[in-house]
């Protein structure tokens, strides 16, 4: 660990007393232009904070106010025009395609607003897919990826094809598909913006629980007062910087039993 922070701490030249392992990101002054022609758009502004490790925070803000550029920077999908992102001790703005991949696959799960599942595959293949992709045996591949459907209520479910699924399984599906690498950090992109607002609550609860009871810290986008509720901090985004940064008392799971019952298998 003390490795880790030094590594970023002799890059970024800050004095130690001001880094905490607490962290788990830390933007500071995050300016992300897009040049469009001889037009330059400032899509992030100057954009500073820390995450705790544990958090659960939402990001709120207008259309255009920068959550989804933000949130590409946070997810190793894009790097910064100027500014530092450090993301559990690993300093990444100044990381190579490579390494930001590498970093993504380590720490990250990502759940998108269309689920982005494979239409031909499986639930359980769907699943399965990110440990594929780290060359991870067919067993243990198969043996996580069940795991996984079973912390989102998906057991029953495993050979079903997206198709076959409601809205909200197959969001459980891709939550699952984020859970199978054992991320740090589920990033979520509006993950409930289609979806009705009863499967939106058991979507929330499911992250509310991921959060609170694996300690996976959670940091996702909505521009729904009722989704932000479930989080314990809400950053407000407008023209590219950051006017808001608010804690509050999440609202608490609702569906109690019907998470015991994943839970307790
Ligand atoms: P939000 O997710 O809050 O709606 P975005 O981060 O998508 O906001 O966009 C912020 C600003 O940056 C907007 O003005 C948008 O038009 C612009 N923008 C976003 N992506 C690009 C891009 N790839 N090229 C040019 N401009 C972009
Ligand atoms: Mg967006």
């Amino acid at each position: 660990m003390a490795s880790a922070v030094n590594r970023w701490h002799d890059a970024i030249g800050y004095p130690l007393q001001t880094i905490s392992e607490n962290f788990m990101i830390t933007v500071t002054d995050l300016k992300k232009t897009y040049h469009m022609g001889d037009i330059e758009v400032n899509a992030l502004n100057g954009v500073s904070f820390e995450i705790k490790k544990g958090e659960f925070v939402a990001i709120m803000g207008p259309s255009g106010s920068g959550k989804s550029t933000l949130m590409n920077l946070i997810g190793c999908l894009d790097t910064p025009t100027s500014g530092t992102y450090v993301l559990d001790g690993d300093m990444v703005s100044q990381l190579d395609d490579v390494e930001l991949a590498a970093a993504r696959a380590a720490k990250l799960g990502f759940i998108f607003q269309q689920y982005n599942l494979l239409p031909r595959q499986t639930a359980l293949r769907n699943v399965e897919l990110p440990l594929i992709y780290r060359g991870i045996s067919g067993a243990e591949r198969h043996r996580r990826a069940a795991a996984a459907l079973e912390i989102v209520g998906m057991k029953e479910r495993t050979d079903h094809k997206p198709n076959e699924l409601s809205g909200g399984q197959q969001q459980r599906v891709a939550i699952a598909r984020a859970l199978s690498g054992s991320p740090s950090v589920i990033l979520a992109d509006e993950p409930t913006g289609a979806l009705d607002t009863k499967t939106s609550a058991e979507i929330m609860d499911i992250l509310q629980r991921l959060n609170r009871e694996q300690g996976l810290t959670v940091v996702l986008v909505t521009h729904e007062y009722d989704v932000a509720a479930y989080a314990g901090r809400v950053l407000t985004m407008r023209d590219g910087e950051l006017v808001g940064d608010e804690k509050q008392t999440p609202r608490m799971t609702t569906q109690v039993v019907t998470m015991a019952g994943v839970a307790g298998k």
